[in-house]
């Protein structure tokens, strides 16, 4: 199909059916497997002050804390020894964790565990920064451009023009990353053209990990009174995804779960093939509160990879260990 179909398929069928087609798809291409990326935010400061961000600059509210090298390396190994083999290292635009910092400490994960995948999402750098992560065994770079209408998204960032993270999803690809972004369903503000634009900019820029998920408001935020969408938005705009995308890496992502219960379950039978455990330290997770109502805040890593082995369980799908790296496109 081309992409002028699928979105016409998209725009026509009821959401059951674009659920079953967009299932056979992931089926097709990535069976029942379901990988994991353990996920380490390592720092909830930011020089950024986006409107709908729970960590956002201006939001005083916000316990500010950091992970040191060391607590890094141990939570690292600790997953490993969990048996995953894929990390998300995660933080604000935090200052402090400049390109040569974070290059000593992914050069001690490489080297301590040269068959873990390393995911860096710590915002907009320069290309050099980008190259130097790279060279130092980065494998792979998370930036979502959350939504794909330049007005919307200065009036959301700042100012910061959508230009900006393109270049910078650009500098990427240069730099040999596996490059993965997304958006944001529900803004206030979104219409279902943005919705839809958002999909094609995906499936344009041919990403090897598309992340998705619904805005929740945060009360700490000034878009406190915006309108909650409901989550079938974000189940929708899945199965689109997996539609344009076939070979892209989608993950089922806990703002899902958090807004509805069985939210990342429907996720990945709407065509996400990834789930992401949370494995920060215990005692730092309620302070990376991007938005409120975040799931999966109290229980251990340990805990976490025995809930998500058995949600998968029950609906047909299995856990499979490996980095699951990028899919050629
Ligand atoms: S969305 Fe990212 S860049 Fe913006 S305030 Fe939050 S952590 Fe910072």
């Amino acid at each position: 199909m081309t992409k002028e179909s699928i979105i016409d398929f998209y725009k026509e069928v009821d959401t059951e059916t674009l659920i079953v087609e967009a299932a056979k798809v992931c089926q097709k291409v990535h069976g029942n497997g379901v990988w994991l990326r353990g996920l380490i935010e390592f720092s909830n400061y930011c020089a950024q002050d986006c409107l709908y961000c729970g960590i956002r600059r201006s939001n005083n509210k916000v316990t500010r804390y950091r992970l040191n090298e060391k607590e890094i390396l141990e939570t690292v190994k600790s997953g490993y020894q969990q048996g995953l083999r894929s990390f998300v290292l995660q933080s604000g635009e935090d200052p402090c964790f400049q390109a040569s910092v974070l290059a000593g400490i992914v050069e001690k994960i490489r080297n301590g565990f040269p068959n873990a995948a390393i995911v860096l999402s710590c915002g907009v750098k320069t290309e050099e920064e980008y190259r130097l992560l790279k060279k130092a065994g980065a494998d792979r770079y998370l930036l979502r451009f959350e939504t794909s209408d330049p007005a919307l998204h200065a009036k959301l960032r700042g100012g910061i023009p959508l230009e900006r993270r393109l270049k910078a999803l650009s500098d990427l690809k240069e730099a040999d990353y596996q490059v993965g972004s997304g958006y944001m369903v529900g803004l206030p503000g979104e219409t279902e053209k943005i919705r839809i634009q958002n999909a094609l900019l995906c499936a344009k820029l041919e990403l090897d990990m598309a992340g998705i998920g619904p805005f929740i408001p945060n009360p700490d935020t000034p878009l406190n009174e915006a309108k909650q969408e409901d989550i079938i938005l974000t189940i929708r705009a899945t199965a689109l995804l997996r539609l344009l995308m076939p070979k892209t890496h989608i993950p089922a992502t806990t703002a899902a779960g958090s807004l509805d219960k069985f939210g990342r379950e429907k996720m990945i039978l709407a065509g996400a093939n990834v789930l992401m455990p949370n494995i920060t330290p215990i005692a730092y997770r309620k302070h990376y509160l991007l938005y409120p109502g975040k799931i999966c805040i109290e229980e251990s890593g340990e805990q976490c990879l025995g809930c998500l082995a058995l949600r998968m369980k029950s609906i047909g799908r299995e856990i499979q260990s490996g980095r699951g790296d990028a899919l050629a496109l």
